[in-house]
């Protein structure tokens, strides 16, 4: 009796299979495309590496700006508020050393981010052959990716950023006078100071050559020490800006509109002004931390503010 049931169990499932269409839909993968894209300037091999996108409330956070101009300004674009925004990282071949500039948030930005270290993955580099690492801030978005359970993830990377940044953010003085800034402080010293105790951090002042190619630009507004890096080969040139922008919709149009998370707004806009006149002057490339992945392109003038060109999709030959 119970062989005749599976017997005529089994029958009707094969009848089933066998009628089922060969159209039957795929499942969706649902996972994210690999988060890189690379290039070549001159003699170095580009990487921009992205960490994943956090939402962001642009509306309440841009300051400077008449209430509804933001949401009108992102309609624009067809975009709208929360503002999903990549957080990128970059990395430089550059035939000598392999450095990178920013590693993402890691755990302290919540889930959406954190993708940093498989991407590179992805991109085809490991954590232990990054010689260099230059940090543009210390936010938390910035330098969470240094870290991996309380561990340098990179272990053979000295890790580099401007002087006036690191005494900022690593000061337990600075720390207890702005409790409302707590937790900036507890992430930057804690993707930072394992850095520090094995003797792989080195500050540097003002604008210098870090290796032959790259160098440092100091930036300051966003935060007390926000630097900017050069990257130069054979006549073709990169500035990585780090946070000099967070919402392309709206701040190339109006480079004054200003973020919650600047430290000193007069300044970060101005060095906003700045750096976008001179790269439209010198027809050079920048790379943005905010900017839609991959977050290269040109900037040229445009009445009073700038269009943003993003760069044209490229393959290795
Ligand atoms: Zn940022």
């Amino acid at each position: 009796m119970t062989v005749t049931f599976k017997q005529t169990a089994l029958a009707a499932i094969a009848a089933a299979v066998l009628a089922a269409p060969a159209f039957a839909a795929a499942p969706m993968v649902k996972t994210p495309a690999p988060g890189y894209f690379r290039m070549m300037l001159g003699d170095f091999e580009i990487t921009a590496i992205n960490d994943g996108t956090v939402d962001l409330p642009v509306d309440k956070l841009l300051q400077g700006v008449k209430p509804g101009a933001v949401d009108t300004a992102l309609a624009k674009s067809f975009l709208k508020t929360p503002l999903e925004t990549s957080v990128n990282g970059f990395l430089i071949n550059t035939g000598n050393k392999l450095i990178l500039v920013d590693t993402g948030a890691a755990g302290l930005f919540g889930p959406t981010l954190g993708k940093f270290a498989a991407n590179l993955k992805a991109a085809g580099y490991a954590p232990e052959q990054v010689d260099e690492i230059y940090v543009t801030h210390m936010h938390a978005d910035h330098v969470g990716g240094l870290v991996a359970n309380g561990e340098r993830l990179f272990p053979n990377a000295i890790v580099r950023a401007q002087k006036q940044e690191a005494d900022y953010w690593l000061s337990q003085a600075n720390k207890d006078k702005n409790p409302g800034k707590a937790d900036g402080f507890k992430g930057a010293m804690a993707s930072l100071n394992p850095y520090v105790t094995a003797g792989k951090f080195k500050p540097f002042e003002g604008d210098v050559e870090l290796v032959p190619g790259i160098s440092s630009h100091s930036g300051k507004g966003h935060t007390p020490g926000h630097a900017t890096y050069v990257v130069e080969s054979k006549g073709q040139k990169l500035v990585l800006i780090g946070d000099l922008i967070h919402v392309g919709a709206v701040q190339f149009d109006h480079p004054e509109v200003t973020v919650a998370f600047d430290s000193d707004p007069k300044g970060a806009a101005a060095e906003r002004k700045q750096a976008f006149d001179a790269a439209a002057r010198g027809r050079y490339l920048v790379g943005a931390a905010h900017l839609q992945f991959p977050g290269i392109g040109h900037i040229e003038k445009e009445g009073k503010g700038y269009e943003f060109i993003p760069v044209n999709y490229t393959q290795m030959r």
